[in-house]
């Protein structure tokens, strides 16, 4: 998509150092943290928001990703999730993304 910074992030154009990948996701640091430790879980393919989410095998490796990511730094007993999912509810950049956020 267009103009859509995550997805230059996922195809490279715009450098990012990743946390974590996986085949079809990949999670950086959030640029503005809202905790000690504040990640984005990202799809590589772009999809709006979360209700525009129809793969249901992609739905299972972000959770995995999750995870995964999670068990990676120590903080499997210390985060929690956020999806802000349309204008309503704050969303700012429209490609999908699960923050994760802790503050061990
Ligand atoms: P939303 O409100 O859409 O759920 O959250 C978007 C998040 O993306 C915000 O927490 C914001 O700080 C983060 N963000 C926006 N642009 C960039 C960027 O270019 N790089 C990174 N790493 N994070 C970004
Ligand atoms: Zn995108």
């Amino acid at each position: 998509m267009e103009n859509c910074i995550f997805c230059k992030i996922g195809t490279g154009e715009i450098p990012s150092e990743y946390v974590f990948e996986s085949e079809n996701t990949f999670v950086i640091k959030d640029l503005h943290p809202k905790a000690k430790i504040h990640l984005l879980v990202i799809p590589k393919k772009h999809y709006d928001k979360f209700d525009a989410l129809d793969d249901k095998e992609l739905v299972s490796e972000l959770f995995s990703t999750v995870q995964a990511v999670t068990r990676k730094l120590g903080i499997e007993d210390n985060y929690r999730l956020v999806i802000n999912n349309g204008k309503g509810a704050g969303q700012e950049v429209f490609h999908l993304h699960i923050h994760v956020l802790s503050n061990k």
